[in-house]
């Protein structure tokens, strides 16, 4: 079943579109990734893929197909996810790596990651309303910091590619 999601607040046009910062709004929204890996963990939830990207992430490891399935993935009610690994921090996604950048949780097959990811957090239900985009800022410390201004055009391209 697929949830109603108001866009409204997002696509509005005018000084309220997007943000209320006067060097962003009708522009888009700031957003600069600190790696703090907050967005892969927390209490257990899912990470869906396509089979194209299983292919790109099973290739990525360097591993066969039914292996990367049997070994990283896992079967949900929200279909098949990418598997979690419980630590102190809430349920790590699989390949979140705390350990190669000191300080920092990065993923270990960024390039390869799914689409899930890689929109993060131009998600229809963050940008459902000026509420849910502060909401989301709580846990995503990357939400409206540094001085890149993500263009509204690229924030709707990412926000129609996946369904979150
Ligand atoms: S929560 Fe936000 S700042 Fe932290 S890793 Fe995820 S996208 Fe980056």
């Amino acid at each position: 079943m697929s949830r109603t999601v108001h866009l409204e607040w997002f696509d509005k046009q005018g000084p309220r579109a997007g943000q209320r910062d006067a060097l962003a709004h009708d522009r888009g929204l700031r957003f600069r990734c600190t790696q703090c890996g907050s967005c892969c963990t927390g209490p257990s939830g899912y990470v869906k893929f396509t089979d194209d990207e299983a292919v790109s992430m099973a290739a990525t490891l360097g591993v066969p197909i039914d292996e990367f399935m049997r070994t990283y993935t896992h079967e949900t009610p929200m279909g098949r996810s990418l598997t979690e690994r419980k630590t102190e921090h809430g349920y790590d996604c699989v390949f979140l790596d705390r350990e190669t950048v000191p300080g920092k949780a990065v993923c270990g097959l960024y390039d390869a990651r799914p689409a899930q990811c890689r929109t993060w957090p131009f998600w229809k239900t963050n940008l459902s309303s000026e509420h849910a985009w502060r909401r989301a800022a709580i846990d995503c410390p990357g939400i409206d910091r540094g001085q890149r201004v993500v263009p509204s055009d690229e924030i709707r391209r990412q926000r129609d590619i996946v369904e979150m």
